[in-house]
């Protein structure tokens, strides 16, 4: 096994430090073992930023500045109105409006803070500057920047106006959203270049709005590509609330907010960049609940567990007066654990962002918003099912890709050729997938989607565009993966027996449906009720992987249009067996009975509101493995943990938050630990060591 070297960075961000004495707060802190202290200065705060940095360094502390730069100008804007972006309203006749944000691109605007980044890239003991905090060109369907400058700047370049009008038929706009793109990395990729002109050492992250680039606003309405833009810089940051934002309303249940945002930048940050997390450690009246112990426990541990090392608490003294301070602070003692492992890749969902922006636009958010509805759905299924994963993204598929034993392609429609033939030589050489709706090629030489790409990877092709949801049912006498269908059956034979009116018997169905027609060998094991081949699968052949196609997406909940009613939908489960079919082995952790002892399982089996409100997160190293598992929703259930054997024997089982040595039983190829969770276990972390 390769060997992991890992280091962890806690930041204790100091602020609001307008009417605190923050040099004790220094030494506090110091003596907590923090090793980084983040200061998030205004542009007028430079002096005391820099009296701070001495004291700092005085202290053997690194500092790690937070900075605005669209955002916190209102005063300056006010003076300056010319600076200000522009936005047009793409939903009420392009009406333009603008907010008091600076334009990214304004010459002054740029220079009033180059100048500050250059001033404060001189100070001592500075590890890292987070940039423009939070900033983006778009939100709420409403995009800029139509500004004078911006305006100036795209006419120079393509000789005509920008165009004002949304119209993916129209080559000047989908020019226009590239351009975009590249223009906000240009001129983040300018910041780096200044702040390395002072002090190469110094990291460069830009701190996205939860807002952007994943599961928020789709991408072409903010103009940010976080996997692009982190080649231009050192990192990516983020700050996902979850008792805060709205955006955590699609997440299910919401507090894996958290977590899928840090699988989802660990994930995509191109070879060499970090993601970073910036954790919720404050709440206000207005938000859903106030902040726990529980919040601690996962604020601290959930973004280590998912392959983040930069991690900060918004802030220090925020936290300071929750009781989820004491929780955060024990277990980042648990980061020389944490520090010899990293997670263990498994499943990797393709994030289509190519998909989000040049082909399925709209809606722009929600529920049926495309990364929502396509690979949201798919990780929610894998999720809840306790089968492990993390996110690629689509622009950085080569050396990525092979990391996983089974990659799924949730209607990633829009991929370039670099792209298609990482896919394929994937495929080819043994690797499995997974391949829901549609796989479309564009070539940009002739402006066309070209489907030949399903064809070769799925042996079927497409006849119809998206269709509405449909049910579908099993084939009989399967031979293929007749362990999965099975499974399934037992799970439909117990439901039933439990269910006296079909009105609330789960069903399966597909959303966003394709009526296909299979051109190659493979077998059909389930079909619509229609006749259409719902689900196809191949086995191994040729050198080829394991391959599934769905004719849609799955999703949790299922409607029954005869009585405008919903169900559990069964391919929520299936979904997540057949990909580790797929796989072909179960990964080197792997849980059981996961769902089946949750008492509201038990107590409503048929209620389409259910769903597992636990997490799985297993990490391997050299010498030891973690498995940490997340409770939500004060739930009870026991289930049990396997981990598959070794050269080198189990020597220890602990449990961290208990401190409790774990007893074991062992098989011919595994271990086996038993875990049961009680209503006030927001977390468990278990570490196997090995001689
Ligand atoms: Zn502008």
């Amino acid at each position: 096994m390769k060997k992991t070297k890992r280091k962890i960075y806690r930041i204790a961000m100091v602020h609001p430090w307008h009417h605190k004495n923050v040099v004790e707060t220094l030494d506090e802190i110091k003596e907590m073992k923090y090793e980084i202290v983040g200061f998030f200065p205004r542009l007028e705060e430079k002096e005391k930023l820099k009296y701070l940095c001495k004291e700092a360094v005085k202290r053997n502390l690194k500092v790690y500045v937070y900075t605005g730069f669209m955002k916190y100008q209102e005063a300056y804007l006010s003076t300056h109105p010319e600076q200000t972006m522009v936005l047009i309203n793409t939903r009420e006749n392009n009406s333009s409006t603008s907010i008091m944000w600076g334009c990214p691109f304004n010459p002054e605007f740029k220079q009033r803070y180059f100048s500050f980044l250059k001033e404060i890239a001189e100070y001592p003991g500075i590890l890292a500057i987070g940039v423009n905090d939070e900033a983006f060109l778009g939100y709420d369907r409403k995009i800029g920047c139509y500004c004078h400058v911006c305006k100036a700047d795209f006419k120079k370049e393509f000789g005509q106006d920008m165009p004002e009008v949304p119209d993916w038929n129209n080559p000047l706009w989908t020019k226009f959203l590239s351009w975009r793109f590249k223009r906000w990395n240009d001129v983040h990729g300018e910041m780096k270049k200044i702040i390395h002109s002072i002090n190469p050492d110094i990291r460069v992250v830009f701190m996205t709005s939860p807002h952007c680039g994943f599961a928020g606003e789709s991408s072409w309405v903010t103009g940010i590509e976080l996997a692009g833009m982190a080649e231009k810089l050192d990192g990516i940051e983020s700050d996902p609330y979850y008792t805060f934002h709205d955006l955590a309303l699609v997440f299910h249940p919401h507090e894996v907010y958290l977590s899928e945002w840090c699988r989802f930048l660990a994930g995509i940050m191109p070879e060499g960049k970090q993601a970073e997390i910036i954790v919720q450690a404050f709440s206000h009246p207005v938000f859903r609940r106030p902040l726990g112990k529980e919040d601690g426990y996962w604020s601290a541990v959930i973004p280590v567990a998912s392959g983040v090392n930069w991690v900060a608490p918004f802030t220090y003294y925020l936290q300071k007066i929750s009781p989820a301070f004491e929780t955060y602070h024990r277990c980042m003692g648990f980061d020389r654990y944490f520090s010899q492992c990293t997670p263990l890749k498994y499943t990797g969902i393709i994030h289509g962002f190519n998909s989000e922006v040049y082909r399925f636009p709209y809606p722009t958010q929600g529920d049926e918003s495309y990364v929502v509805s396509r690979a949201l759905a798919c990780a929610e299924s894998l999720r809840h099912m306790g089968l492990p994963y993390s996110y690629i993204s689509d622009n950085y598929l080569d050396g990525k890709i092979e990391q996983y034993k089974v990659a799924v392609l949730p209607d990633i429609n829009f991929i370039d050729n670099k792209q298609m033939q990482s896919i394929i030589k994937y495929y080819k050489n043994q690797g499995n997938i997974v391949v829901c709706g549609e796989i479309g090629f564009y070539n940009s030489g002739s402006n066309q989607l070209d489907r030949q790409i399903l064809a070769e990877l799925c042996g079927v092709e497409i006849n119809e565009e998206i269709g509405e949801e449909k049910s579908f049912s099993l084939e009989k006498n399967i031979e293929v993966c007749d362990d999965v269908i099975k499974n399934i059956q037992k799970i439909i034979d117990r439901k039933a027996s439990l269910c006296d009116q079909e009105v609330m018997m789960p069903q399966f169905s597909l959303k966003y449906t394709r009526k296909i027609k299979i051109i190659e060998d493979s077998q059909v094991i389930a079909r619509f009720t229609d006749g259409n081949p719902a689900i196809v699968v191949r086995e191994k052949k040729d050198g080829k992987g394991n391959m599934v196609y769905f004719a849609g997406m799955p999703s949790r909940i299922s409607s029954k249009p005869q009585y405008k009613t919903f169900v559990r939908n069964l391919s929520h489960i299936l979904f997540a067996q057949l990909v580790e079919w797929t796989a072909g082995k179960k990964p080197e952790i792997y849980i059981s009975d996961w769902t089946e002892n949750i008492p509201m399982e038990g107590q409503r089996p048929l209620d389409q509101r259910f769903m597992p409100s636990f997490e799985f997160f297993p990490l391997t190293g050299e010498k030891s493995a973690i498995c940490v598992i997340s409770s939500y929703f004060k739930e009870p259930t026991s289930f049990k943990i396997f981990l598959k054997k070794r050269n080198t024997a189990l020597k220890s089982v602990k449990e961290l938050i208990s401190k409790k040595k774990i007893e074991w039983e062992q098989e011919e190829n595994r271990y086996i630990i038993n875990v049961d969770i009680g209503f006030d276990d927001a977390l468990k972390i278990f570490v196997f060591r090995f001689e």
